[in-house]
Order: structure tokens, then sequence, then C-alpha cells
């Protein structure tokens, strides 16, 4: 059977009756079984509920109804987001034994389309990381390069998809960490608009920077996935009401005449020869698509990562409070309450996260509050305006995702530094709320893979999908 599935082809193969669901789930499980040990991307199998839902998918072709939009898709979910009763790690000690009572609305909406969850992905602790070697349960490998990182947070919800352990993952971006795994390891990956896709079932690191989004091969299922996850969702009051277009429709509208915006700032120092070549080319493809290139100005570029790590530690600090040995997951129990909390808060967490919290305490604190916290929220805020002045020129902004290639597993670890600067080009987008794309664009030396990031103005997921999906076609055409 081919591995190289998308959603349209398990759908034609259903209705064919070329395969059941059950069997194609039964076929992931195998190679799964099969390259997983190596990959580390999968970190909990969920086999027992996705027979229950291949099952029904199954009873469905055989009753001759008609299939809903992702009938029998083998799908994966990163582990910070909550499954009813299938273990979510977060990446860490703390939460070893934790099975949510409930699922989050994302999952719900994927299962109520027909997709079939096969497992839960690794990923950096409480997603704090760009390189998934924050992980309490071990690095995940880049499948195209095995001396390499996936990037991360979203490590193993990139692998799996380009390691071909399933058709599409949900990931979640706070600073980059759907984008930046996604140009590491070559497939599409997409953060929507803050407020696009609900949030409820999604274990907190940053809550106002938070997002889920999806992970697939090609952009065409990225549309599919996003269309089935996104919208209103009563469960998550920052959640919009913003009608969800038919993203599939849009997604074959022709880009010619689309201005696209290069920002000076996203192509200085401290980016690697061969990512420059390979995203110089990808906007030269642009062109030859008839979209007109503009050069813009993003002046507070250089404050984004200062102002994210401001932001999202104070916000970790504050959300990872909730960990205190009484309510969830560890404890080490002492006869003092004080030493209880002590313990199990050492004992459960990673050194990433604890230096997060230390940070987020430090900057939330009486006296640094106005200095920090507050400065970071007003920089916030001229970030975001750099985005608006932009959307009133351009149609969509077009950068590098990651200023590096995927990088070699233990290269940065010694450094947080290092670490915290890989997500320079995504960290923006974030911060603004705005969507972003990453799509392939191509490989240095045919063998390590670059992204391109596309942002959009704010629920402007439509036209970033069209250009993504043009560009992907004029890719695939060139190479
Ligand atoms: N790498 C960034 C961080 O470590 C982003 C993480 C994310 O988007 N979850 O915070």
């Amino acid at each position: 059977m081919t591995t190289n599935w998308t959603i349209d082809g398990v759908k034609e193969a259903l209705a064919a009756k070329k395969t059941s669901a059950r069997e194609l789930a039964a076929d992931f499980y195998k190679r799964i079984e099969s390259r997983n040990p190596e990959l580390n991307a999968y970190l909990t199998l969920s086999p027992e509920r996705a027979r229950r839902q291949t099952d029904k998918v199954d009873s469905l072709v055989a009753q001759g109804k008609p299939l809903p939009p992702l009938a029998g898709v083998p799908v994966a979910v990163k582990d910070v987001i909550s499954t009813r009763g299938i273990k979510t790690t977060c990446g860490s000690k703390i939460l070893e034994n934790y099975f949510p009572p409930y699922d989050a609305t994302a999952v719900e909406r994927l299962e109520a389309a027909g997709a079939v969850i096969l497992g839960k992905t690794n990923c950096d602790e409480f997603a704090m990381g760009s390189s998934n070697e924050n992980s309490a349960y071990g690095p995940v490998k880049n499948p195209l390069a095995p001396d390499r990182v996936p990037g991360g947070s979203s490590g193993g919800s990139a692998t799996v998809v380009a390691a071909r352990l399933a058709v599409a993952s949900l990931g979640t971006d706070t600073g980059g960490s759907i984008r930046q795994p996604g140009s590491f390891c070559g497939v599409p990956a997409m953060m929507g608009s803050y407020g696009r896709v609900s949030r409820y079932g999604l274990i907190a690191f940053a809550s106002s920077l938070d997002r889920i989004g999806p992970l697939a091969s090609n952009v065409k299922d990225v549309a599919a996935i996003l269309q089935v996850i996104a919208g209103r969702d009563p469960h998550d009051s920052t959640s919009t009401t913003a009608p969800v277009p038919d993203y599939k429709a849009e997604l074959e509208k022709p880009v010619k005449g689309l201005r696209l915006g290069i920002p000076k700032e996203y192509f200085g120092e401290g980016m690697d020869a061969g990512v420059r070549k390979k995203i110089e080319t990808g906007i030269g493809l642009f062109k030859k698509l008839g979209c007109q290139l503009v050069d813009i100005r993003m002046p507070h570029t250089d404050y984004a990562i200062a102002t994210y790590y401001i932001i999202a530690t104070a916000e970790a600090s504050s959300n990872l409070a909730r960990y205190d040995g009484v309510r969830y997951g560890l404890r080490v129990d002492d006869d003092s309450l004080l030493a209880m909390y002590r313990k199990t808060r050492g004992a459960g967490f990673g050194a990433e996260v604890k230096r997060r919290i230390v940070l987020g305490t430090y900057v939330l604190s009486a006296g640094y509050y106005d200095a920090y916290y507050l400065k970071g929220q007003k920089v916030r805020s001229l970030i975001a305006q750099d985005f608006r002045d932009a959307f009133t020129k351009v149609d969509a902004i077009l950068t590098p995702t990651s200023p590096v290639p995927p990088f070699k597993l233990g290269e940065r670890t010694a450094d947080p530094l290092q670490m915290y600067l890989a997500d320079i080009y995504t960290v923006t987008g974030s911060l603004a709320g705005v969507p972003g794309i990453s799509v392939p664009c191509g490989k240095i030396d045919g063998k390590l893979p670059v992204g391109l990031q596309i942002f959009g103005a704010p629920f402007g997921e439509a036209r970033v999908l069209q250009l993504a999906h043009a560009f992907e076609q004029a890719e695939g055409a060139a190479v």
C-alpha cells in the first residue's frame, strides 16, 4: 500500500473500497512500530480509540452513507492538547500520569469530521523550546537528517507527518512552534490568527499567544484540517465569532497581481547563506507567478525576541503555578506543605521550564512589573502596529521561517540564548496575532529543508493558504 496518503486519497480509497479505515489505521500502526523507536516522535498510541473511530467510518461506508470531510484520515495530536482518557504529558514528568477528563475542542472537531487519532506526539516540555530537546521523554530525530533536530516545540507533530506516520497532525504555536518544526521537517505548517481555533483543552503555556494549528504533507490538507477545527467555541471566550470561509474554494484563486511585502528587517545578519539563497529563489518564484514584490519596513522587529521572552515567561510563570502536587500529576510528599510544593515542582519540572518560571516571576514582581512586563506589552503593540501598517500596503508578507536550517542534536542546548534566537522570524507574528504558514522552499544541498513563511492580515487565513498553495504547485513544478 502507498504511504503517501493525502486526505483526498484516503477519501477516494475508502469510497472505492480499496481499503477500509481499519486497514489503513493498522497499516499506519505497523509503520509506527517500525520507525518510532528510532524517531521517538509518538509518546502514546491510542489504538483502542482509533478502532472505535474506524469502526464508525467503516460502517458509514458499508451503509453507503455520505462521508464526513476527514473520514478515516489518520492524524496525530501534540501532547499538550487534551484527549479524554488518553495520557497527556506535555512532555513533562509532572504530568507523567495525567489522563484528561475531557477532549480539547480541536480534537472533538477532528473526530466529529471522521479523523482517526493514532496517538500523541512528543514535544518540548510545556511547548517551551525550539528543538524538541526539552522533552522529559527524550529528543525527537529529524526524519530527513537523523543527526539533526526536527525543530520545536511541535517536533513530534512535524516528524510524524514528514515520516508518513500520520497524514496530518495538530501542533501548537506560541512563538513559532508549528511553523519552525514544519520548516525543519519540510512540511507545510500553519498557525491561524489568534482566536481562529479554540484553545479549550490546550494546556496553557502563554495564554495570550498560544494557538492550535495543522501540519500536513500539502497545503490543501492543511486547509482541510483548519476548516474543521476553526470557528467560535463557547468554551473559549477568546475564540472569534468571525465566520470561517471555505478555504478549499479559495485555494485555487489566481495570485497574479497580489502585493507581497519583503521586510528588510528579516534579511539581516545571522541568516545562514544557504537559507538566504533558497528564500531568494522562493521569492523569485512568486514574481514569476505574477505577484508584485514590495520592499517594506517593520521597524520594531529587533525588539520581538526580548518582548516575546518577557510576555511568554510572565504568562508561563502564572499558568504553571497550578502544578502544585495537590490537583494534578506528580506529588512528592513531605510533612510540610511548602516542602511538598518545592519537592514536587523541583522533581517534576525540567531545567528550561524552571528557567522560564524564574524569569517570568521576576518580570512580574513588584518593582519590576512596570519596567519589564508593562513595557513588554507596550512594545508588543508597536510590533502589531508594524503589521497593521504593512497590511495597508501589501496583501501578505514573505520572510524565512528560520534563520538556520535544522541544527545538530545537542548543538544549541548549552546556550539558551542561542536557542531563543531560533525564533527570531516567528515570534513577531505571534505577538501581533496574525496568521502565518511555513511552506517548504527547497533543501540546502538537497538535504536540509528550508521553510518560507507567509504572514497574512488578521483573519486572512484564506489569502495565506492561497499563496502557499500557488507556491507549492510552482515549487513542485520547478524541482
Ligand atoms: N521556541 C519558542 C519558545 O521556546 C516558541 C515555543 C512555542 O511556540 N510553543 O518559547
